[in-house]
């Protein structure tokens, strides 16, 4: 089968065997699968090993099963979990799979999606209903992160949120927010074609954090934030975003930043404000954005801004270190 390895410094195209399904696990032929920013920060800080087949965002169709696997078929459509789980470890019990070190992540540390076929325990499947295209699939993985960090904002009808920085995992955010029912969700972005995505995912207001600043939009209107999804890992944004915190409120770090963020300990302590982390998901989050994929909801599909063949991937994946005005690029390797 054709698959995109990593290779020094990169990825490239390859020719591998194709998998088979371990005992308890089956194959997927892999419909469609999302680039994601978190492959590139991997090929370029070498937290990846030559060889590993990236892609955690995937969907497909079983084509074949173990030979000790119960409730799966050929041709069912699934979405993947690409994170492994012994769902008994205290990482599990606490729904931080992300950090269970028992078993391997697809995409990650075993073969993931960019590829004609992905070899998948089967308790990572979830099943998409019959006649949902399995390129749907491809939508759960950043909808799952998304929706783990709104829980985590802990907020609803009659709040406030900024969404700090639209690329996918903001976008998603907008999405995630409104489905939790929250009246007022604000987008802030820098490029024009992200802040034309956030409108279009329901983001109330769309503001550009170059024109305005947050504290000069939260002093015009009046509102301050109940939370702040901080999805950019710019320099700096932390410490903006508890500014414009109403009392109470939270800030969700969401994006993976090696900076060493000034917090602001006066209005933390005095204003009662949280600051949290939120990493990836637990098979709950994931289960429910495969619920709400599968409602074929039109700011989910809309988010794709391009489809790539495998052979393009690699390409592609240097594009989004500059995204710009990249939204969100599928690659589909049946093409
Ligand atoms: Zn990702
Ligand atoms: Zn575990």
């Amino acid at each position: 089968m054709r698959a995109v390895v990593c290779v020094a410094g990169g990825t490239e195209l390859a020719e591998l065997p194709d998998p088979r399904p371990a005992p308890d696990g089956v194959v997927v032929e892999v419909a469609a699968c999302g680039l994601c920013g978190s492959d590139v920060h991997a090929v370029e800080r070498g937290h990846t090993t030559e060889g590993q087949v990236l892609g955690h965002e995937f969907g497909g169709t079983v084509v074949e099963v173990g030979r000790d696997v119960d409730g799966w078929r050929v041709g069912q459509p699934v979405a993947v979990d690409p994170l492994g789980s012994c769902g008994s470890c205290r990482e599990c019990r606490r729904g931080m799979p992300f950090r269970c070190a028992a078993l391997p992540n697809l995409g990650i540390n075993a073969p993931g999606g960019y590829a004609e076929y992905a070899a998948v325990p089967a308790a990572q499947l979830v099943a998409l209903p019959d006649g949902v295209p399995a390129e749907w699939g491809a939508h759960a993985e950043p909808l799952a992160v998304a929706t783990r960090a709104a829980a985590l904002a802990g907020v609803g009808p009659g709040d406030a949120v900024l969404v700090l920085g639209v690329g996918t995992i903001g976008l998603n955010a907008v999405i995630a927010l409104k489905a939790a029912g929250v009246d007022l969700v604000v987008g802030a972005g820098r490029s024009v074609t992200r802040r034309r995505a956030a409108a279009l995912a329901g983001a109330d207001v769309v503001i550009d954090t170059r024109e305005v600043s947050l504290a000069e939009h939260v002093a015009a209107t009046g509102r301050a934030f109940d939370a702040v999804l901080e999805c950019s890992a710019s320099p700096g944004t932390v410490t903006e975003a508890m500014a414009v915190l109403a009392s109470g409120g939270t800030c969700v770090e969401v994006a993976l930043s090696g900076e060493a963020a000034a917090v602001p300990l006066g209005p933390l302590v005095g204003a009662g404000l949280t600051l949290t982390g939120s990493c990836a998901f637990a098979r709950a989050d994931f289960t429910a954005a495969v619920a709400h994929v599968a409602t074929g909801d039109p700011r989910v599909t809309g988010l794709i801004s391009e489809r790539v063949s495998l052979a393009d991937v690699p390409a592609a994946l240097v594009r989004l270190r500059t995204p710009v005005d990249l939204v969100r690029v599928l690659a589909l390797p049946t093409t």
